[in-house]
């Protein structure tokens, strides 16, 4: 059916959009990623730690450093990682810094060489590192002033998991780099932030008026996401200094794997129940509980075995999202309304899990933005979503008006006399009862409408009926109510002062041209008086009647008002 094929042709469409918009954000992000992290990048060289070895020898004896193995190939540890030369430009700079990811560590001492051989250390454990951290998760070291320029850097990393590297996104930052990253961070973030916060409120809000099952879930969903940004910018440690490092990245864990789980109990919620019959519930909710165990699991047993930990939760994303695709299609066999909405909403997040998964699994580098991406999609997602969200209300925009519109035409059809288009009896009482001041009532029946049948056949009086009809509502005024209320009979109420002459509308009659060239012509009962209650209408129409029979009785063709002398036939009517 036409329709059908539109319906899914308008789905390919918008999800082609979708994909534009993922790519679009991919370029960003690849173009952004070359400006990972703030300040100049420092190359760094590792050595797996041994027992009594010191810092002034190492700096002594940089060949025994490896500059080419991936640094997650030495696994867990304590290590050594020692820097490039120092920037002389950068390395004079007073309160220069040294940034690093954060990562798992129990302890990191960062050992200082100046120009003139003096050897300082700074440094921090998991449970000091609240104090050194930055937002985007970054611990930023200032290096102890000195008389002479610093010209190495040597970092002793103890209880390293080294899940993605020991020391990672090295830069040296001056104080306004490190300055202006925070503020950057902090727009994104805060952006972020309010929008998942806006987000919450107005689904919230929305849940009230609409009822949709999937709000409550997707503002539980939102939440969840907005805790991991929380957590993983560090934000968290910013705000409670004295959390332990190691007990946030948990805490950023458990947020995450509860952020996909809600994406998949979202998903249930969103579709139409018949979208996840069959294995597709059963599977669902498996890999729910994939993510739940390994998230969990990996909050509270690491560091123990930390390395296959971290392997099984990065490998726990994949059921989800191997699910996408099945989801995705049934949804699209079941010709979901909400289709491309969900596509729309959730293509980039569930990309760059794809991608987290990828680097977690040794398939891409590492980079700041990747580790930062699912801030960045999820910002995209609340924007996406709020359009998803208005577009679920502009189609229930369009069904009120669509009812409503029904709704109008069913009481037109409910007031209207089909045959011609005026008022019916029901409807024109209902309107004319209450009508404030005294009215005029003129009831009009067609003269020897009998012969006129018997002349031109029934269809031919129908067609009588509708000229009649068109006639009379031409000659009253805009105001007044005229009704089909008998089978030839017409009813007009009219305000009083209204410039309404039964003389005017006869003459309208005798000049319609009828079917068949016949004459035609009609009587008329005129009444005046109050018309307030039903009672009024008794009393009025049975003196309207009453006219119209002295009207026929006179020799029809003409109107008589009631209470007028029976002969009198040129009485002016009204003004
Ligand atoms: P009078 O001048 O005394 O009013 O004569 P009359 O023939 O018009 O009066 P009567 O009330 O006896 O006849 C009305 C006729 O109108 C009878 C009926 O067959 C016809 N009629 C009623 N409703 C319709 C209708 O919807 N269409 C058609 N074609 N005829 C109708
Ligand atoms: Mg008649
Ligand atoms: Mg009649």
């Amino acid at each position: 059916m036409n329709v059908r094929y539109y319906g899914a042709m308008t789905v390919g469409v918008r999800t082609g959009w979708v994909a534009a918009v993922v790519m679009l954000a991919l370029a960003v992000l690849g173009a952004s990623s070359a400006q990972a992290s703030a300040g100049r990048s420092l190359t760094v060289c590792i050595l797996p730690a041994k027992p009594n070895e010191s810092p002034a020898t190492l700096f002594r004896t940089p060949d025994r450093f490896d500059c080419i193995t991936p640094q997650e190939q030495f696994g867990r540890g304590d290590f050594w990682a020692l820097s490039q030369t120092l920037p002389a430009d950068l390395a004079r700079v007073p309160g220069i810094a040294a940034r690093v990811a954060s990562m798992w560590q129990n302890r990191v001492t960062l050992n200082v060489l100046y120009a003139d051989g003096a050897i300082r250390q700074t440094g921090f454990t998991s449970h000091t590192a609240g104090r050194y951290l930055k937002l985007g998760a970054t611990l930023s070291l200032t290096l102890p002033p000195h008389a002479a320029p610093p010209v190495r850097l040597l970092w002793h990393v103890e209880g390293a998991a080294n899940l993605r590297g020991v020391v990672m996104g090295v830069t040296l930052a001056t104080p306004a780099e490190a300055a202006a990253r925070e503020t950057l961070l902090a727009g994104l973030y805060a952006s972020f932030g309010g929008m998942a916060i806006a987000l919450i409120v107005y689904n919230l809000a929305l849940w009230g008026a609409l009822r949709q099952a999937f709000q409550p879930v997707y503002c539980l969903l939102v939440l969840c996401l907005l805790g991991y940004a929380v957590s993983s910018s560090a934000a968290l440690g910013q705000l409670v200094p004295a959390l332990d490092n190691n007990d946030r990245l948990r805490i950023n864990i458990v947020l995450l794997s509860a952020s996909a789980i809600m994406v998949l109990v979202f998903a249930r919620s969103f579709f139409e129940r018949p979208v996840f019959d069959g294995w597709l519930r059963p599977a669902s909710t498996a890999a729910v509980a994939t993510l739940a165990t390994t998230g969990i699991a990996f909050a509270i047993l690491a560091p123990w075995h930390i390395d296959v930990l971290d392997r099984l939760l990065a490998l726990s994303y994949i059921p989800l999202i191997a699910l996408v695709p099945p989801i995705l299609y049934r949804a699209w066999r079941h010709r979901s309304n909400y289709l491309w909405m969900f596509a729309l909403a959730w293509g980039t997040p569930i990309v760059f899990a794809g991608m987290r998964v990828a680097s977690a699994l040794g398939l891409m580098s590492w980079s700041f933005w990747l580790d930062n991406s699912t801030v960045v999609s999820m910002m995209l997602e609340a924007l996406l979503s709020s359009l998803a969200i208005a577009y679920r209300i502009r189609l229930l925009s369009v069904e009120r008006d669509e009812a409503r519109e029904q709704e109008i035409a069913a009481r037109l059809l409910a007031d209207t006399d089909p045959l011609t288009g005026l008022l019916n009896r029901r409807a024109f009482l209902s309107r004319a009862i209450g009508r404030p001041g005294d009215q005029l009532l003129l009831i009009a029946d067609i003269d020897h409408f009998k012969t006129v049948n018997d002349t031109i056949g029934h269809d031919g009086g129908d067609e009588v009926l509708r000229v009649v009809a068109r006639a009379l509502r031409n000659a009253v005024p805009n105001d007044a109510l005229i009704a089909r209320i008998g089978g030839e009979e017409f009813a007009i109420i009219a305000n009083t002062d209204a410039l309404l002459s039964p003389d005017a509308i006869l003459a309208a009659l005798r000049r319609q041209r009828m079917p068949f060239d016949i004459a035609v012509t009609a009587s008329i009962g005129g009444c005046t008086g109050p018309l307030l209650r039903e009672t009024d209408w008794k009393t009025l129409y049975r003196s309207a009647d009453r006219a119209l029979f002295a009207a026929k009785a006179a020799g029809r063709d003409r109107w008589r008002e009631a209470g007028m002398p029976p002969f009198a036939d040129i009485l002016p009517f009204a003004a």
